[in-house]
């Protein structure tokens, strides 16, 4: 199904920084009034007054999107401000590295909270408004490792497979409903997200290998949003891997012991 952005309606989670920002960004280019939501406030205002002179609506929404309270405002805001709903990029995410013989108890709980329940819960409180949106959509940010699990990454993996699983399923269910569902599974994209990661007991030793900017990132979203795609991987190597563990799972276990 192709889209036509102008005039659209969206929310956009984690639009402070990175991928969240660069998506904003690109939305309002074409036309697409935004509901921005992330804890740092001041940094969704900056974003505001570069988007304004777009000639779309923008709020923001400050607060943590695991608080049910924090969420409702993003809805309201959409109601109230955009007059509805079309568009909702579950984006807010966070990491943590380390082996998880490692790892604090609540760091697999915090991942949970932020990259898969908040985005369930949006999802869920987002439905009434997308039901009466225009070809309404829910973009739902992953990663490669919702597709195959490294190590370093085992609960941050778990919560991608998790947004995996859970996106598949509504996709089908939604059908009935005319909502369409894109995953984005982005691979290393140059973000603050490797500096603000929640727990870091270890560094995995991977091979060099040259990130993507939020930017390009961004790019093939909105492409993806309106060409009517449902699963983009905007990473080469992402790719390749995914394929690689498609054809040969086995040997890609090996492949990743070899880095522990
Ligand atoms: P950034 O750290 O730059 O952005 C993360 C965004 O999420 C920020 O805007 C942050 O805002 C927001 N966020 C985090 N926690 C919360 C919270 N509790 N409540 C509200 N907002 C929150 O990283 P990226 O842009 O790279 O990450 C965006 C998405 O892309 C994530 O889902 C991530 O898992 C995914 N991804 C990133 C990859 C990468 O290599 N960078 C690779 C694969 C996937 P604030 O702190 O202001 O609340």
């Amino acid at each position: 199904m192709k889209r036509n952005l102008q005039g659209a309606r969206a929310i956009v989670t984690g639009a402070s920084s990175g991928i969240g920002r660069e998506t904003a960004l690109e939305l309002a280019r074409h036309g697409v009034g935004l509901v921005l939501l992330a804890r740092r406030e001041e940094r969704l205002r900056e974003l505001g007054d570069q988007i304004m002179p777009l000639g779309v609506k923008v709020e923001a929404v400050g607060g943590d999107v695991t608080d049910p309270a924090v969420r409702q405002r993003a809805i309201d805001a959409a109601r109230g401000k955009l007059g509805g709903l079309d568009i909702l990029v579950n984006n807010a995410g966070i990491g943590a590295t380390g082996l998880f013989v490692d790892a604090d108890p609540q760091r697999v709980r915090r991942l949970m909270e932020v990259n898969f329940f908040a985005l369930v819960e949006m999802t869920r409180l987002s439905l009434p408004l997308l039901r009466q949106g225009n070809r309404p959509i829910v973009v739902n940010v992953s990663s490669i490792l919702g597709h195959r699990g490294v190590p370093y990454s085992s609960e941050y993996s778990a919560s991608k497979f998790a947004v995996q699983g859970f996106s598949e399923s509504i996709r089908a269910e939604f059908t009935k409903l005319g909502i369409d569902v894109l995953v984005v599974s982005p691979g290393t994209t140059e973000t603050e997200f490797f500096d603000r990661v929640i727990e870091r007991t270890d560094d995995p030793k991977w091979p060099e290998h040259r990130p993507v900017t939020a930017a390009v990132v961004a790019r093939q979203v909105v492409c993806a949003i309106r060409s009517g795609k449902h699963e983009i991987i905007p990473y080469l190597w992402g790719r390749v891997l995914c394929r690689m563990n498609r054809l040969a799972p086995g040997l890609v276990d090996r492949l990743m012991a070899r880095y522990v």
